[in-house]
């Protein structure tokens, strides 16, 4: 089969991780006989220097013709002073909404073989961490209504969380469809003891629920969920989320299996294009230095396999090289520990190859 990959590399190590994935995707095509066909776009830091606009228009049209989109990272310093509107973080919130992706879903899984990198006690990594957490991405409080007024002559700011039944049954279906393939279990997280808009969330999950009898759908006030993540993280496989909470607790949840540079996500919509990419930022601090983990962005590519394009066994093999090389004690700076070695970014690129 023939695929056509929209790339937005961004800034700083974008174009370095972007072009380790694309080398593993070429790699993965000669392998099972599929033609992977990569045209890079302008987007974030970059796109403002060369076009004044974080997203051009050229961008957002290849990528509506593409069968998905893998992006790098987008920011850093040099952007940071610029007005909201032109910010390289808009075109991140914009090319998501030009696709339609409403479902942002990350993986937060802890490498047996990395069990040191894990700031939890032994004896809770021991027991292993496998998490998908599925955060509904385009309502909430981030999109709903806005504003800042004076009531009594003073100066009071608020955003507005607000869900509607269509908004929470396409999220929770997405939750329930990941867990068929999982171990059958979702954990819905609100606020429904205070929150008007977490009890039409509650009724609404337990509604999409009765579709799917062959998995268990447990409620957890969010507080209670933050406490968990660190107390007993193994208890979670699918967690579903609204945009906020899942905002927070995926940044928590990724933490503890380790580096950030392991760590992909995805996001989805009602077609098979999604946008994939790793969790972590732009890394100026390292761009240009060949340090950057190429890992979270690898497996990104291999959730585009799986999710968009259906390459079950492709999308095992990248992850098994993966663990094989791992397993083989190479590491790059963001993941080392004693008694390891010690790889640049591209080393760990070409090993990753090598067991393809
Ligand atoms: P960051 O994720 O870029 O970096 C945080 C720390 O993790 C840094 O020390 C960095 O060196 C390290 N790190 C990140 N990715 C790594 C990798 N693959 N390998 C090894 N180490 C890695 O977060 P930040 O420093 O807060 O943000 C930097 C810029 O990235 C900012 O402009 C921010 O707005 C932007 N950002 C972009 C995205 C995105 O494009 N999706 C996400 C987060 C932050």
């Amino acid at each position: 089969m023939n695929y056509k990959i929209a790339v937005l590399a961004g800034d700083g190590i974008g174009p370095e991780i972007t072009n380790s994935a694309i080398k593993i995707l070429n790699k993965t095509g000669d392998k099972y006989g599929h033609k992977f066909t990569f045209k890079q776009l302008l987007a974030g830091g970059i796109a403002i220097d060369k076009t004044g606009n974080p997203l051009p228009d050229e961008t957002i049209a290849e990528c509506k013709k593409s069968d998905s989109v893998l992006l790098g990272a987008v920011g850093g310093p040099k952007w940071d002073t610029l007005p909201g509107n032109i910010r390289p973080e808009k075109g991140l919130l914009k090319i998501r909404a030009e696709l339609g992706l409403y479902a942002n879903i990350r993986p937060a899984k802890l490498y047996q073989s990395l069990k040191d990198a894990c700031p939890l006690r032994y004896d809770i990594a021991e027991k292993g961490i496998d998490i998908i957490v599925v955060r509904e991405l385009t309502g909430g409080m981030y999109f709903g209504e806005k504003g800042i007024k004076e009531i009594n002559g003073e100066t009071v700011a608020y955003d507005t969380e607000q869900y509607s039944v269509s908004e929470i049954t396409r999220i929770a279906k997405i939750a329930f469809e990941l867990a068929k393939n999982r171990k059958k279990r979702v954990i819905s997280i609100d606020k429904a003891n205070v929150l008007e808009s977490s009890r039409l969330w509650r009724k609404v999950v337990h509604e999409v629920a009765l579709n799917y009898p062959e998995i268990t759908v447990t409620d957890m006030l969010v507080d209670n969920a933050a406490m968990q993540l660190v107390r007993n993280p193994s208890q979670f496989d699918v967690v579903l989320t609204s945009n906020i909470f899942g905002d927070i607790l995926s940044d928590e949840a990724a933490m503890i299996t380790g580096s950030i540079g392991m760590l992909a996500s995805s996001s989805l919509g009602d077609t098979s294009r999604g946008l994939y990419e790793p969790i972590h930022g732009s890394a100026p601090d390292i761009a240009g230095k060949d340090l950057a983990n190429p890992i979270a962005t690898i497996l990104s590519c291999a959730m585009m396999l799986r999710d968009s394009f259906k390459l079950f066994d492709e999308a095992k093999n990248i992850e098994n090289a993966i663990s094989e090389v791992l397993e083989e004690n190479y590491r790059t700076a963001d993941i080392m520990s004693e008694g390891k070695i010690k790889v640049s970014g591209s080393k760990m690129t070409e090993l990753i190859l090598s067991k393809i």
